[in-house]
């Protein structure tokens, strides 16, 4: 039988059990969740809460966005799984530390957010818990191997990609990979009716209804990682990322997976513990990670950044690219790294701004791979291209969607005269860019 749902504010002011909070952030599961783990192993009355944070989604200009939609689909899904266990999840709007001097709980149990902000917000919240006499327990549970767990011998960081991968794969050795077996526990969530999640509307949204990427894993598609992943007309990539973004998957999960199925595809799941273990060490991200490249004079040109954003630059596998993320919210790596290139060193376009419409458009967007990816595409990054290997588009269209099946999906007009032409000449923006970037270089 249907049971019915109460409000957050009949929840809070009804006669309540003291609960433990274990706060869902970017690990939108319950199974496999460290924090939820430890929490529901130790005490009884647990009760998942998730908060609309109004400091992250009143920078949002768009109502319509995806991924508040995404997490909305996801908490109402988590909300029936509760249920199913006589449980709920109490979803809340507003600013966490707010929340936290009121909250009615007796500890706190979370995953850590290795972002500069959510650290920050956490200290805040660990303050304020503490002032009421609460404790507040964070996990690692976004990452494999977090912060200084895998450092070179001179216990620095490293900055480079392949011995961080060895060194990453021998401590995978040793210590192996255990889930986080939440199910056995759940007798000790708290008991309620489901709690009503708040509508779209009354967060400031409109419910905007999209299709996203599935989160079930496609094995053949894994299988045939290394051998398919380039080519953007077909499925040959896991499109997981929306779900590594919001912990609907674990990565503990897909990561035993790749260790027997594919190393190339392993590789890629490494490259995200790189880049959140690079944020963490190095947290001003707004500066180019190789400092001297903040010397290049960038162009911006607002009415090539504009026609680069629209897809209407005349080079049909940016182009392509470009309309699938404004329509999709997603694209296609191979088409990340051509679309990157071409606005930092054909347009001469200051990598930020392609960081931040790729930060507003990506269902996936992630501080920490956004900004490695810009960085690395611009030739700034940590373990970036060096700066005078240019992409050239036309190339890379003839080698990685030579049929044209990319191409022809995202542009109708391709070859039409509506099609635009080249905004810009290869060769001569090539050189312009070599030129440029040499200056910049030379002048340190
Ligand atoms: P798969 O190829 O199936 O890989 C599996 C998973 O590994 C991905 O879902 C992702 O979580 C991780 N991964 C793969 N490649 C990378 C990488 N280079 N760096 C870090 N993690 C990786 N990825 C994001 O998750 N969020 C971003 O905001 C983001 N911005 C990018 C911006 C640029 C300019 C570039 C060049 C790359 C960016 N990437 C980002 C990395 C990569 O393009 C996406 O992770 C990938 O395309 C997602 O598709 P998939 O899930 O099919 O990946």
């Amino acid at each position: 039988m249907q049971k019915t749902s109460i409000s957050s504010d009949q929840f809070l002011s009804s006669n309540l059990e003291p609960f433990v909070v274990v706060w869902l952030r970017r690990d939108l599961r319950i199974e496999d969740n460290h924090a939820l783990y430890a929490a529901l192993s130790t005490h009884k009355n647990v009760l998942p809460v998730f908060i609309f944070d109004t400091q992250i989604l009143n920078k949002l200009e768009d109502t319509t966005d995806k991924r508040v939609q995404f997490i909305h689909d996801q908490l109402r899904l988590l909300n029936e799984k509760l249920s199913e266990q006589g449980s709920a999840i109490l979803v809340l709007h507003g600013n966490p530390v707010s929340i936290f001097k009121t909250l009615p709980c007796k500890a706190v149990y979370t995953n850590s957010d290795y972002e500069p902000y959510a650290k920050k917000r956490d200290l805040e919240v660990q303050i304020t818990l503490q002032k009421r006499g609460i404790d507040f327990f964070d996990f690692k549970d976004q990452v494999i191997f977090e912060k200084d767990e895998i450092l070179k011998k001179d216990e620095s960081p490293y900055t480079i990609f392949t011995p961080y991968s060895k060194q990453w794969k021998l401590k995978l050795t040793s210590t192996g990979i255990h889930p986080y077996e939440t199910q056995p526990h759940f007798k000790n969530l708290y008991p309620t009716n489901p709690i009503a999640i708040p509508t779209m509307e009354a967060i400031g949204f409109e419910e905007t209804p999209s299709t996203f990427p599935d989160r079930k894993i496609k094995l053949k598609t894994i299988q045939d990682y290394h051998q398919h992943r380039d080519y953007p007309g077909i499925e040959g990539t896991s499109k997981l990322s929306v779900h590594l973004r919001f912990g609907t998957v674990s990565i503990r999960k897909l990561v035993q997976l790749a260790i027997t199925q594919n190393e190339t595809w392993l590789n890629e799941l490494i490259w995200r513990d790189f880049y959140h273990m690079i944020l963490w060490h190095f947290p001003k991200v707004e500066k180019s990670f190789k400092r001297q490249y903040d010397k290049i004079e960038w162009r911006n040109g607002e009415q090539d950044f504009n026609k680069w954003c629209e897809g209407k630059t005349g080079y049909p596998l940016v182009d392509a690219g470009m309309r699938e993320l404004n329509e999709t919210g997603f694209m296609h790596n191979r088409v990340r790294m051509v679309t990157a290139s071409f606005l930092t060193k054909h347009l001469l376009i200051d990598w930020r701004w392609g960081e931040a419409y790729f930060a507003k458009k990506l269902l996936d967007f992630d501080l920490a791979a956004n900004n490695g990816g810009w960085q690395w595409a611009a030739g700034c990054g940590c373990d970036a291209a060096p700066y005078f290997r240019v992409f050239n588009p036309t190339l890379q269209e003839n080698k990685f969607d030579p049929d044209r099946v990319y191409i022809k999906k995202w542009i109708p007009e391709i070859d039409t005269p509506q099609y635009p032409k080249p905004i810009v000449d290869h060769a001569m923006a090539r050189d312009r860019a070599l030129e440029t970037y040499k200056m910049a270089l030379t002048n340190t």
